[in-house]
């Protein structure tokens, strides 16, 4: 994930982002054996190389972040309409990233990390990583909605892939709701909302349970956990 260079400059401590950009206009910053005298210029701040008068800056420590998103959260780095983003929950000195994104109301697990290469593969369609999620839903679904779900089930943007459906409990919050756990693998904008509309019963909660094989444990929304080495292994 790219960043322009005198924040990352900046956030390494080097000096105040002013203090960097004349840093960088005097010619003394190169990336990867090369001088940037560009303002403009990014820089992969985890992959490339990049060096202050002759010597590398401190290189970044990757982390891997498992958070319990609460409703009323954006997923998002920044908000132009000035809303709490995921980033604001999180507190590290590390720029991390959301790892996919979940929508303003729906809660659950997010992963945000530093790691620009597991977060592709995570998120390209051919890896087919799984989430769940459990939607308290309108009506009570019988067994052909499920098994619509199953199947797939015809979106605006096409048929959706086979997915696992399964009912979980009937009207126990709201009557005449019930919660299914749906499994996906994958991850088109409001996927899971526009699937439960489409078979009769639209979600009215919306909480993802796991991703690939983590979950929530007992995180509270609005707290999260960084991930231990053999959770980043075995995601990669
Ligand atoms: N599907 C949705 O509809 N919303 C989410 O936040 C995630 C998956």
């Amino acid at each position: 994930m790219e960043e322009r260079l005198q924040k990352i400059l900046a956030g390494r401590g080097v000096a105040s982002r002013r203090k960097c950009e004349a840093l960088i206009v005097a010619g003394r910053v190169k990336v990867n054996g090369q001088t940037v005298t560009e303002l403009g210029f990014r820089a992969d701040p985890v992959r490339d190389r990049i060096e202050l008068d002759g010597k590398p800056i401190k290189s970044e420590t990757l982390r891997y972040v498992l958070f319990h998103k609460p409703k009323g959260v954006i997923t998002s780095v920044t908000d132009p309409q000035g809303r709490k983003t995921v980033i604001d929950c999180i507190d590290l000195k590390e720029r991390i990233y959301p790892v996919g994104r979940l929508d303003y109301d729906t809660s659950g697990l997010l992963l945000l990390t530093n790691d620009g290469d597991l977060t592709n593969r995570l998120t390209h369609p051919s890896f087919e990583i799984e989430k769940t999620y459990e939607a308290t839903v309108r009506g009570l679904p019988r067994q052909e909605a499920l098994e619509s779900l199953r199947k797939g089930v015809l979106l605006e943007d096409g048929m959706t892939a086979p997915a696992q459906a399964k009912l979980l409990r009937a009207a126990r919050r709201a009557a005449g709701s019930a919660v299914i756990q749906l499994t996906i693998h994958e991850g088109r904008n409001r996927q899971v909302r526009r699937m439960c509309e489409a078979v009769g019963h639209p979600a009215l909660e919306l909480k993802r349970t796991q991703f690939a094989f983590l979950t929530l444990g007992h995180l509270q929304p609005g707290k999260y956990r960084l991930l231990n080495d053999a959770e980043v292994n075995k995601l990669r």
